[in-house]
């Protein structure tokens, strides 16, 4: 039956035989148990599939993880402990030492340095990109040893729309996987697969749990990718896995499920990032509501942006949402429903009357997080990026007068009433 995403958030993933609990039930347990040896070293030959050690797969992980897989429209998905190891694994699944990556340079200030900083010690290099180049321009990045290309569907923190048909097109003439980390939209607003991404991750840390009470992250495979087309790029899946007895994953699981059961076999077995059971559970009960508090925080950061806007204590609005935004026709494309609850903007004034103006605020608190039910606000020059000097700011993609503002729950009117007094204590 052909459903919609309404009642995919509530029906897929966990579905009960007759007497079974209705509601997902958190497996507790590290160990599952088996009648015969044989059994058990069945499933270790990846002959059979099942569940042996939490480590490696879980049935309440898995469930969620099916329901993530339907809503974005893939083959296959696992759950990882943080959206840090979905990005992490999604990588390393097809990289190796040696080989490049390109990513876009406005993505998650985490992901930045996990590709920058910490690959490049595992020997892996990652050119960054303007996302806003020709197409043209980005064909020259490629490298004979280039294995992914990556971008954010809206970069965080300075909402910009990727033009996933640009990147995918190139990604695909050079014969490389684009792989989208699609956490602000979510596949409520945006489905990276329908433009030709082939792997999505997610923090699911942020709207899919929407409550702020479990760090996790999720991978999708889209199913498309043809590995064996290019089998000479990608020997850890198209040649022997010695310690799987010498299985090649691209020909026992086929395009559609090769890239997740290469993820659990080997890397969750060996580097152990997998979500705990419990915060798998409370991930689902974020799902079940995840379209009606979208359409919400879509709703209430389109009518802060106009406040915003209209403001003159305001020097600039990034909202995607906005007709005059640089990314409002990407976002039309691509986005059509509304892009996320998240927007940047800057007070006139700069530093100083940013930080007078964020502590005035009663309602919106000063946190390090973003996309759950409460509002709240982050000046990266004066918290995640005090260190650096405006000039590394800039370099940085971060104006040092740029507030990350992400719309919650609340009453639309009591936000905006918040925002309102703030900026007339700054005169
Ligand atoms: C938060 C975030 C991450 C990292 O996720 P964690 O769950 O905090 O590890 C990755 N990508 C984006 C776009 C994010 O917002």
């Amino acid at each position: 039956m052909k459903t919609g995403l309404e009642t995919k958030c509530i029906q897929e993933g966990w579905k009960p035989k007759q007497g079974e609990p209705r509601q997902l039930p958190v497996y507790q347990s590290t160990t599952f148990q088996y009648d015969s040896s044989d059994a058990m070293g069945r499933l270790f030959d990846l002959e059979d599939t099942g569940y042996f050690y939490t480590r490696l797969q879980n049935p309440t992980n898995d469930a969620v993880a099916a329901k993530i897989c339907a809503l974005e429209g893939g083959t296959a998905a696992m759950l990882t402990s943080s959206g840090q190891a979905a990005n992490f694994f999604a990588v390393f699944n097809i990289c190796e030492a040696g080989d490049h990556l390109i990513a876009s340079s406005a993505i998650y200030g985490g992901t930045y340095n996990l590709f920058g900083v910490t690959m490049k010690k595992m020997g892996i290099a990652c050119t960054f990109v303007d996302q806003d180049i020709t197409k043209e321009e980005l064909d020259t990045y490629f490298r004979p040893n280039t294995k992914a290309v990556f971008g954010e569907t809206i970069t965080n923190p300075t909402v910009s729309v990727l033009d996933i048909e640009k990147f995918a097109a190139a990604a695909h003439k050079h014969g490389v996987p684009l792989i989208v980390d699609n956490t602000f939209a979510t596949p409520i607003n945006c489905r990276p697969f329908e433009w030709g991404a082939d792997i999505v991750t997610h923090s699911t840390t942020k709207y899919m749990d929407g409550h702020a009470v479990g760090v996790g992250g999720c991978i999708v495979d889209s199913g498309k990718f043809d590995w064996m087309a290019h089998a000479e790029k990608y020997p850890g899946l198209t040649t022997p896995d010695e310690s799987y007895h010498g299985i090649t994953y691209a020909e026992k699981f086929g395009n559609e499920l090769a890239f997740i059961e290469k993820a659990t076999a080997q890397l969750m077995r060996d580097l152990g990032s997998i979500q705990s059971p419990q915060n798998a559970f409370y991930l689902n009960l974020g799902l079940e509501t995840l379209p009606l508090r979208m359409r919400q925080h879509c709703a209430s950061a389109l009518a802060v942006a106009k406040f915003l806007e209209a403001d003159e204590r305001v020097a600039w609005v990034h909202y995607a949402d906005l007709e005059k935004d640089a990314y409002h026709s990407l976002a039309e494309k691509y986005l059509p429903c509304g892009t996320c609850g998240v927007l940047s903007f800057g007070i006139k004034g700069g530093r100083e009357q940013s930080i007078r103006f964020m502590d005035s605020l009663q309602l919106i608190s000063i946190v390090t997080h973003v996309a759950d039910s409460k509002s709240c606000i982050l000046h990266p020059a004066s918290h995640t990026h005090r260190q650096m000097t405006d000039e590394q700011l800039r370099e940085a993609g971060v104006a040092p007068d740029l507030i990350r503002l992400s719309i919650g729950l609340e009453n639309t009117e009591d936000i905006i009433a918040d925002l309102r007094q703030a900026l007339e204590r700054i005169v």
